[in-house]
Formats: structure tokens, sequence, C-alpha cells
């Protein structure tokens, strides 16, 4: 399967106009894609799978920086603490602590976002507004007791409804833009900009127009998978 290098070209400018971080989804791509589309210009790469994405980081250039966008489990987070770039679906305060420790153990602080359910369908991961609320009240209370440190909470991920109604899908990712907002200084940005992640290939643009700042595309740019 071939790279589609003219929709990454239009993506790429959509998402830099919009002041957006294009993550390149490339699950059970070839590595030999991965690697068509960084000489194309691309480091951001977000991969589901704890394996696989082990598996591409060791076969391919350094440089890349890998977004693990998949669901996590607690006893999988060390062997993708040492290089993992930003970790997108954190939904428990569990999950934040053993990241965490692993993050202490590696010696090196690790980039995380939330995960807000926001869509219709109970089959997809993520955190209430109550359980966002109380997963950064457990994690304050953590640092206060020295825990936690190198565990950094960037920001919110979301994945919106699978449905073709722009105004489902406005209000969806309108709900996360707002707890996005409404949490924004707790979250840890010294450094570095705060991230909400939403938007894929079929409803980027709706995202990005309601401020997003950080897209996970696969499809639009490694074609459909099977
Ligand atoms: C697979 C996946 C994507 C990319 O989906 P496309 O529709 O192929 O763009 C984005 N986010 C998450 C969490 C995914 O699992």
């Amino acid at each position: 399967m071939a790279v589609n290098l003219e929709n990454y070209t239009r993506i790429k400018l959509e998402c830099d106009a919009a002041g957006a971080t294009l993550v390149a989804v490339s699950k059970i791509k070839p590595a030999s894609d991965i690697l068509a589309l960084k000489n194309a210009g691309q480091l951001d790469f977000g991969e589901n799978y704890v394996q696989e994405l082990v598996e591409k980081a060791n076969e391919l250039p350094k440089d890349i920086r890998w977004h693990f966008i998949g669901h996590l489990q607690r006893n999988k987070v060390k062997y993708i603490a040492p290089f993992v770039h930003l970790v997108h679906g954190v939904d428990s305060f569990r999950l934040l602590e053993e990241i965490g420790r692993q993050a202490d153990k590696f010696g090196r602080d690790i980039h995380c976002l939330l995960q807000v359910h926001i869509a219709m369908e109970e089959t997809k991961f993520g955190m209430n507004a109550a359980g966002l609320d109380d997963c950064l009240l457990q994690l304050s209370n953590a640092r206060s007791e020295g825990k936690c440190s190198r565990v950094k909470v960037r920001g919110l991920m979301g994945m919106a409804s699978f449905t073709d109604d722009l105004q489902q899908l406005e209000r969806e990712f309108g709900q996360l833009h707002s707890l996005y907002q409404k949490h924004l200084s707790r979250f840890d940005h010294q450094e570095t900009e705060p991230v909400l992640s939403m938007g894929m290939s079929s409803d980027y643009q709706l995202a990005l127009k309601k401020g997003s700042n950080m897209v996970r595309i696969g499809s639009a740019l490694f074609g459909a998978r099977n």
C-alpha cells in the first residue's frame, strides 16, 4: 500500500495553518510506509499496539517521535517508557501512577494526555467529566507526597462518535474543548504547549475548527486498514 503524499501535503498545510500538530497513525502499516512519509518530512507517528510500536521503534530512525494512541495496559508501560514521546490514552489514575513509576525508573519525563469519553458508543475508552476531575485531584495529592513528578499531563484526548451527523460531532468536540479550557491551568505545560488531541481522517477539519491542536490521522495518509 503506497502512502498518499498528495493528501499528506494538503493535510499538513491545513494543520500548519491551524497551529496543530499532525500525528500520522501508522498502526498495522509496514515500516516502509512510515519511512516514505518520514522522508517527506513527517516526524510524529502514532501506534496503537505496544509490541508493534516497540518493534517499529527499534527498526526505524531514532529521531521519530512515537505517540502511543491505543489503550495502554499497566503491565506494558515499561516497554514503551524508555522512548515514547506522548501517551494519548490515559484513562485512569492507576495508569498515570504506573507511568510515573516507570518514568522515575528510566530517569526521564513521560508526557501524557488524559482520555475523555465524548462519544455515544460505549465501547470507546475514556473518563467522564467527574472522573477527569478526580484523576487530576489524585495527581495533585500524589505530587504533594513527592510522587508522580516525572509524569507530565499535557492535556486531553478524545474520540468522537462514528457518525456523519455534523451537529453531533460538533457537540462532542465542543464538550471536550470546554473541559480542556476548564482544566488548562492544571496541566503541566511550563516548558511545552498544552495539547488537545482530537480529530481523525473523517472529522479532523471539524476538530480543528473546534480548537484541536493535535490531530491523529491514519487512513487518509496510509490508505484503508484491513
Ligand atoms: C486508528 C486511530 C486513529 C486514526 O484513524 P483514521 O480514521 O485512520 O484516521 C486516530 N486515533 C485513534 C485513537 C486511533 O485508534
